[in-house]
């Protein structure tokens, strides 16, 4: 992994030194005004003359926390210049964005060394709970600054300020912000330009359509005019030009985990717990049963435990892959514990791996005493051990048992796809690796 260039911490320039803030301003109202609030900072840094390098990076975080966040965003960003100064600005910015809002923004900044000592602690923060305390407790041996009165709010801030999304898959969105004074009136936006842009960018955008229906403009009162989800910040530059829209007031490019699946990690069911993101490997243990308004649920064998998997009605087709699934399927099921005990986890996602044979051979019963014949070797026919009878012409015959979905990947409809799912346009363009920019951030207006 390639980290920051050297000539960051060293050499007399220290006033001038890499710093990486994280905020987190909203726990309820998805990643909006979090953004909003780093756009609005990183402006006024780049104004006073302060060198934002590299992306901001727009965080997302567990989705499967016990507290139903949609969003779970944090932002982070990196600075070359004087601590005291970025604290200033920064703080600042946060109080001008989130005034009048209830919203208690967290805001963290480390220097390279600070981020080492946080970064194993927090780096979970995208796929599961921490723990309050034992984090909120290396934050503060760290020397890291930080502000703010909430733990859940720090500690997304501190997971923003240390994960610089250099390993591991990555995609970027380009966010637009409303002008003020339409700010909480209902948003101007050509759903027909947004379709037609995403015919010319299909290879390089995401999550632009539901159906026929544009989904890249939030509905809220928050300052987002829309985003568009991709793979190149020029690209989304040049689809964003396509886009008829009410007049921005700005726009900026984040790099981001979204889209990209790296919230579920393969461990043991066993030291599996309430709000982990999971990739799971099993097999299916029972017939699936359904539950009152079409849900299903399965129970699975993985690892020597056993966990009841549920699919939702509206995962559409990813409930029809579960319905069809039959004892002994081997299956790798994606989503998050919601359940402790028993052991239930929601699934997002399904891959079906290999499937028990749905029809099976039965053999004929015996004419005379009509016990169930059995097979007398290949070609022979069948006898009947209980009467020694053999019928030579006779054959087992193929018995449906049940019908299911061949084995593959299945997705849920993108209008109940999370902000975090790898949706089926980004398999084959998984990034490995991105390298931090010690350049002056000039992805925004
Ligand atoms: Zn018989």
């Amino acid at each position: 992994m390639r980290e920051e260039v050297s000539k960051d911490t060293s050499g007399p320039d220290l006033a001038r030194a890499l710093y990486h803030v994280g905020i987190d301003d909203t726990d309820d109202q998805g990643g909006g005004c979090t953004t909003y609030s780093a756009y609005k900072a990183i402006k006024e840094l780049l104004a006073n003359g302060l060198d934002v390098v590299d992306f901001p990076r727009l965080l997302r975080l567990d989705p499967n926390v016990p507290w139903k966040t949609r969003g779970n965003a944090a932002v982070g960003f990196s600075v070359l210049g004087d601590k005291q100064r970025i604290i200033e600005i920064v703080q600042a910015c946060l109080r001008e964005s989130t005034r009048g809002l209830h919203s208690n923004p967290g805001l963290v900044i480390t220097n390279r060394s600070q981020r080492v000592k946080i970064r194993s602690v927090f780096s979970g923060a995208v796929s599961r709970l921490l723990n309050p305390f034992e984090s909120f407790e290396v934050l503060s041996r760290s020397g890291a600054v930080v502000y703010g009165k909430r733990r859940r709010s720090l500690i997304g801030a501190a997971a923003a300020a240390c994960n610089l999304l250099l390993v591991g898959d990555y995609s970027y969105e380009l966010i637009t912000y409303r002008r003020s004074e339409l700010i909480g009136t209902a948003r101007r936006i050509s759903g027909s330009s947004v379709a037609s842009m995403d015919i010319e960018f299909h290879d390089a955008t995401f999550n632009n359509l539901f159906g026929f229906m544009q989904c890249v403009a939030p509905h809220g009162s928050d300052p987002v005019l829309f985003g568009l989800r991709g793979e190149d910040p020029r690209s989304l530059i040049r689809a964003m030009s396509l886009i008829r829209s009410e007049a921005p007031s700005g726009w900026a490019v984040f790099v981001t985990n979204q889209g990209t699946d790296n919230h579920y990690q393969d461990m043991p069911l066993k030291s599996s717990r309430l709000g982990d993101s999971l990739s799971l490997r099993g097999s299916v243990a029972g017939f699936p049963r359904v539950l009152k308004g079409g849900h299903l649920t399965v129970e699975l064998d993985s690892d020597g435990g056993k966990i009841t998997a549920v699919a939702f009605r509206e995962s559409g087709v990813v409930r029809d892959a579960v319905a069809g699934l039959s004892p002994g399927d081997e299956v790798m099921v994606m989503g998050g514990v919601k359940m402790q005990l028993p052991l239930s986890l929601n699934i997002e996602k399904l891959k079906i791996l290999r499937t028990v044979p749905r029809a099976i051979l039965r053999n004929p019963v015996c004419r005379l005493c009509g016990k169930r014949t059995k097979s007398a070797g290949r070609g022979q026919g069948v006898r009947c051990e209980t009467c020694d009878t053999d019928y030579r012409d006779s054959q087992g015959v193929a018995v449906f048992v049940s019908q299911g979905l061949p084995p593959g990947l299945y997705l849920p409809p993108s209008s109940s796809i999370g902000h975090l799912t790898k949706p089926l346009a980004r398999y084959g363009r998984e990034k490995r690796e991105r390298e931090f920019r010690l350049r002056r951030f000039s992805f925004l207006n």
